[in-house]
């Protein structure tokens, strides 16, 4: 089945044609003809599945065909975890809708309020947002939700790990009863159940490639390097590859930014990103990156989830990750769409334990990448990076990195 056989808009199937979409993906097939019957959807899908566009093109398609009858207040919220995919999401809205008359409004906290009133004020169909700026516009009167007829739930997990659930129930109160409700979820545990089946109902229930989380079209491989010779392996790949698109996952902000300044001896140019820096740096981080002027990105996991790049060729686990399930969200960055995918994680002796972890969550062996010892060596002694303490420095920095965890 093509879009084209769709019963939607021509206005949003001509915009499809633009954006390159002729075919749905599989969560699109099966959720989009639910969601244009009016029936409520509750979907396991991890991002790069094509998910936003499952539920932004029923939800555009329909706005577009209902008559707003005199409401000023907004028809569909879209509630996700973090900014950086409030403005990815409305984006995608606004461009499914760029020839109908919906209007989409991405708004978060980090920005000055009064512009965001003005344009509530001008009349929004769409609202994608994080639970804080919300809240305190509807209480200052600003934003009416009070005739919603979409709630949509993105990343519904995330936003239980970082304790919206509160949020959630009081929006909840906010909305009428009568809607249609659109639960998405990248993984599934009795808690998400909970939360879902107190805001869905009767829903139809969808589930995208259960088993391995990890797309079929990544390739993903694990290289076994001690803590200290981490840094050279990263700057020997970025030399090789010096024109390709990395993000590179490391576990707290301190090693984050060691990791640029360390890179940065060698010269090579990184930048780096996670929840010490500044919401509007963040944007501009993310654009450079985005539009390929800065190539490498240092993270956390802040990055972890949901932001789409479609042109990013390599993930690098610096660090493997804390929590199993973020190794998914992790190589999701890359392969995006229809397009493959490599990451590739260091992993050192004390590292074991996570990697044992997260093979029990995947459900399978990661394939290991054999480094000969001879190249080992090669790789450590062609740094760049002369200066004599430098190990020393590494060694010192990687032991006080014990007690930073935050990120
Ligand atoms: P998402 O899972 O929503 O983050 O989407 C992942 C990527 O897939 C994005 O880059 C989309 O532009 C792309 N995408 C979504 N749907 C389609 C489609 N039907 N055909 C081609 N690419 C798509």
């Amino acid at each position: 089945m093509k879009f084209s056989d769709y019963k939607i808009s021509p206005l949003i199937k001509q915009q499809l044609e633009v954006m390159g979409f002729n075919k749905p993906t599989d969560i699109q097939f099966k959720a989009i003809k639910h969601i244009l019957e009016g029936e409520d959807v509750m979907a396991v899908a991890q991002t790069g599945t094509g998910k936003t566009a499952a539920f932004a093109i029923p939800v555009v398609d329909k706005l577009e065909s209902r008559n707003r009858k005199g409401y000023k207040g907004v028809r569909c919220l879209v509630m996700v975890p973090t900014r950086e995919l409030a403005k990815q999401i409305a984006g995608v809205f606004q461009e499914i809708a760029k020839r109908t008359s919906v209007k989409t409004f991405g708004l978060f906290g980090g920005v000055e309020q009064e512009q965001q009133i003005r344009t509530l004020n001008n009349g929004i169909d769409v609202l994608v947002t994080t639970p804080g700026r919300m809240f305190d516009l509807i209480s200052q009167g600003h934003l009416d939700i009070s005739k919603l007829e979409f709630l949509v739930l993105d990343e519904a997990d995330m936003m239980l790990d970082l304790g919206f659930m509160k949020d959630i129930q009081d929006v909840i109160k906010h909305i009428p009863n009568k809607r249609q409700t659109l639960f998405f979820t990248a993984t599934i545990s009795k808690k998400i159940k909970t939360l879902a089946y107190s805001v869905v109902r009767d829903a139809i229930r969808i589930q995208i490639s259960p088993k391995n989380p990890v797309a079929k079209n990544i390739d993903h491989a694990v290289a076994f390097v001690e803590m200290d010779d981490k840094r050279f392996f990263l700057e020997n790949i970025l030399k090789e590859y010096e024109d390709k698109m990395f993000i590179v996952f490391a576990r707290t902000k301190v090693r984050v930014e060691r990791i640029v300044a360390a890179m940065e001896r060698v010269n090579v140019k990184t930048e780096a990103m996670h929840g010490g820096i500044d919401q509007k740096d963040r944007f501009a981080i993310f654009e450079r990156f985005r539009s390929g002027e800065n190539n490498v990105l240092i993270t956390t996991d802040v990055a972890a989830r949901g932001i789409d790049i479609p042109t990013m060729d390599y993930v690098i686990n610096y660090d493997l990750p804390d929590d199993a399930e973020n190794y998914v969200h992790r190589c999701g960055r890359t392969g995006r769409g229809n397009k493959r995918g490599q990451a590739l994680s260091f992993c050192s002796e004390s590292e074991m334990e996570l990697l044992t972890a997260i093979e029990e969550y995947t459900g399978e062996e990661i394939e290991r990448y054999e480094i000969h010892k001879d190249d080992y060596m090669d790789i450590l002694n062609d740094s760049d990076d002369g200066s004599n303490n430098w190990k020393k420095l590494i060694d010192l920095t990687n032991k006080e990195d014990g007690t930073e965890d935050e990120w």
